[in-house]
């Protein structure tokens, strides 16, 4: 593609960097045949090529966003399906990374999508925070009519499990014959939704030999960056790159259980590219960073199977941030497998279900037919539960499934010796409750 920088843009090193990944798209279009936004829409400017066509746009003017641009760059999920299908290696992330800061700034949007934008930023990336919000959410909001736009975000609070204020403890020992320890990112919103989760993690790692240090505390800084809010995404990501980098030398890895934080640890060095003191603290760091899934499918780490559950079927759903962003999917399915489950490969699988950080608040329609979508395809797949490897994409997928559904961790943490995953147990459909219940 051609590009109209002036020399003085070209001196920047943000700008110097899209004008690279530009000139390596050709227009080709092959990306459109995969992106949910276009398959739904069918609009040019609701695919990757209109959007880097758009991104251009706004990186050569006055950076100012028109309504109408932002209307078309809001729409991306971040599902990063077009950069696997993209013959060119077009690295659509980086392009459209640098698009949102500008919108924000350039006050693109009007006063109330701002407004909501700011609250998600401040809030879901806050444990405690969060929290509170929840016991308000328990006890008040859900009598208050709230805008239209806060809806979503009520649904979502009134799903919360009812354990979601019980905290994690800082450190767990091995209980195997020691192999080394290893750091656990808890996650922000997953502390709330998804402590199931985290104790499942801490269990399997601890049989498969490590100490188990928490990292209770820190937001890998993702929701804030797909908001576009930069200079607070990269603050989160100085401090924890300083933080994590001090204690990394008792850490044969840093586990990731949530493939969303995952996509954007791993991305850490380029987001402080232009930050040299940094440089050192990010080296020794993202060599450590692993999904859980990658880190028990590495030599010897996957504790043997003692209880599982004979010819239960699952269905393996990779969310994109971990098949498109992190380029792992076939671990999940090699170790429920391994541990005795019958696999079914989920249908479908290259499309996002519409959760995406906070895409389902923001563009609820949207999301609602590529949830609704994704569940009826899950749903006729013939399985029992359906396993994913991200908290949100199995609340979205279980707004409107049929099935349970649990994380990957846990049913091999059941299979290995942990409880049963009580999305299972109760016999109910889960914890997150259905749309149409
Ligand atoms: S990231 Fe996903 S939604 Fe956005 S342009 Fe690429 S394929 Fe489409
Ligand atoms: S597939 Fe790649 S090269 Fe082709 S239009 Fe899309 S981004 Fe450009």
């Amino acid at each position: 593609m051609q590009t109209h920088f002036t020399p003085a843009q070209l001196a920047d090193p943000d700008l110097q960097s899209a004008d690279a990944i530009l000139r390596r798209c050709v227009h080709c279009g092959f990306c459109n045949a995969t992106c949910p936004t276009y398959q739904i829409t069918g609009d040019e400017l609701d695919g990757p090529r209109g959007r880097i066509y758009l991104i251009k746009g706004l990186l050569e003017g006055d950076g100012a966003a028109s309504n109408k641009v932002a209307g078309h760059l809001d729409r991306c999920l971040s599902c990063l399906a077009c950069m696997t299908t993209c013959p060119s290696g077009v690295n659509y992330m980086h392009l459209i990374d640098q698009a949102r800061p500008r919108i924000v700034n350039h006050a693109g949007r009007d006063w109330p999508a701002r407004w909501q934008r700011g609250l998600l930023a401040r809030l879901l990336p806050h444990v405690a925070r969060f929290r509170l919000l929840l016991v308000i959410a328990r006890h008040v909001i859900k009598y208050i009519p709230l805008p239209l736009r806060l809806r979503p975000l009520r649904e979502l609070l009134q799903t919360a499990p009812p354990d979601a204020a019980t905290p994690l403890a800082a450190h767990h020992p091995a209980t195997a014959p020691r192999r080394g320890a290893v750091a656990l990112l808890a996650g922000c919103v997953q502390q709330v939704f998804g402590s199931e989760i985290n104790l499942a993690t801490v269990r399997l790692l601890n049989r498969a030999g490590y100490d188990v240090d928490v990292i209770k505390d820190a937001c890998c800084g993702a929701i804030a960056h797909h908001l576009g809010h930069e200079s607070n995404a990269l603050a989160q990501i100085r401090t924890n790159a300083t933080r994590w980098s001090e204690g990394a030398g008792r850490w044969q890895a840093i586990i990731v259980n949530a493939s969303g934080c995952g996509t954007m640890l791993k991305d850490y060095a380029y987001l402080l590219r232009n930050d040299p003191g940094c440089a050192a603290a990010v080296a020794t760091l993202v060599p450590l960073f692993k999904d859980i899934s990658e880190f028990m499918a590495m030599d010897g780490n996957l504790p043997p199977a003692t209880a599982a559950p004979a010819g239960l079927r699952i269905i393996s759903q990779a969310p994109c941030s971990l098949r498109h962003g992190q380029l792992v999917s076939e671990q999940p399915r090699q170790l429920l497998q391994e541990h005795g489950f019958i696999v079914i490969a989920a249908p479908n699988d290259n499309t996002c279900c519409g959760s995406a950080g906070t895409y389902n608040l923001l563009q609820p329609e949207l999301a609602e037919t590529l949830g609704r979508n994704k569940a009826a395809a899950l749903d006729a797949a013939g399985g029992d539960v359906i396993a994913s490897g991200n908290l949100g994409c199995m609340m979205q997928i279980g707004r409107f499934s049929n099935l349970p559904r649990v994380h990957t961790v846990q049913l091999l943490d059941w299979a290995s010796g942990g409880p049963r995953p009580s999305a299972i147990a109760n016999g109910r459909q889960t914890r997150y409750s259905r749309v149409n219940d």
